[in-house]
């Protein structure tokens, strides 16, 4: 079961299916109150409460299932490329009774997530282009602000005869538009890819169990410290994988092959 309204459950339902778990899409759960892009309803706590929060909601709509999958996605600067905007995408998967979640992130920059002030139509038409406008719907606002709070006026743009009209109507009101990509996954095809790469990542961490309790999501984390091959000093490189168990607390370290190469090494190459 997945608490969806936004057309999550076609990517989503085939990664999971090669586990035997058959997804069903319910929009019995209004998940734009846990939150939405448009910024008219904040997001309470963090991605996984909120999350947890409409799995839950799923649950109690769908008597019949015994788990329920949500997702929840922001957007933001890359920890790594701060002018870069980043897509997190979060699934999360709980049981009924509560005592079994197992949740992945997956961070991409492929989701198109433009957001620009046009003064002029050329502007608004290279805006459009950039964000991959018609594949991508829009949201039009009035005004200079770039921001998520939504204005009085925020329409949303699917045709390209629509996008003159509403650029137009800002331009004329404001005498300028805010010109950006419509966020929500059914609107906004690349962060639909994204959220698949999440499903399928999710995929793999069920299928993974615990060799200590058998218990599904065993997973593993890149451990830094690989040392150098010239001096043996530490890199930022993996020098091993902790593989842990959310239920039993079981790890497992295991060391990765090799030594760094020294280009990589702070020592030898600061
Ligand atoms: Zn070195
Ligand atoms: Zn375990």
């Amino acid at each position: 079961m997945l608490a969806t309204r936004h057309g999550k459950a076609e990517v989503i339902a085939p990664a999971l299916a090669s586990l035997g778990l058959a997804v069903v899409a319910t929009d019995a759960v209004d998940t734009d109150r846990f939150g939405t892009f448009t910024g008219t309803v904040a997001r309470a706590g963090t991605m996984r409460e909120a999350a947890r929060a409409k799995a839950i909601a799923g649950l109690a709509a769908m008597p019949g299932a015994a788990f329920a999958i949500a997702s929840e996605g922001a957007f933001g600067p890359h920890p790594q490329a701060p002018f870069a905007t980043a897509d997190l995408e979060l699934v999360l998967l709980r049981d009924r009774a509560g005592t079994f979640e197992v949740v992945v992130e997956h961070l991409a920059l492929e989701a198109r997530a433009v957001s620009r002030v046009v003064r002029t139509w050329p502007e608004a038409e290279a805006a459009a282009s950039a964000a991959g406008f018609p594949g991508h719907a829009l949201v039009v606002r009035d005004g200079a602000e770039p921001s998520v709070a939504a204005p009085p006026r925020a329409m949303l743009v699917r045709e390209p005869h629509d996008l003159a009209r509403h650029v137009a109507a800002a331009l004329a009101a404001a005498g300028a538009a805010v010109v950006a990509n419509d966020l929500r996954a059914h609107a906004n095809p690349t962060r639909l890819a994204v959220i698949r790469a999440a499903a399928e990542a999710l995929a793999r961490r069920l299928a993974a169990t615990c060799p200590a309790c058998g218990r599904p999501g065993w997973h593993g984390r890149a451990q830094p410290g690989l040392r150098c091959a010239a001096c043996g000093e530490e890199t930022a490189l993996p020098a091993a994988d902790l593989f842990a168990c959310d239920g039993c607390g079981h790890e497992r370290r295991v060391p990765r092959e090799g030594a760094a190469d020294p280009a990589r090494c702070p020592r030898c190459n600061p």
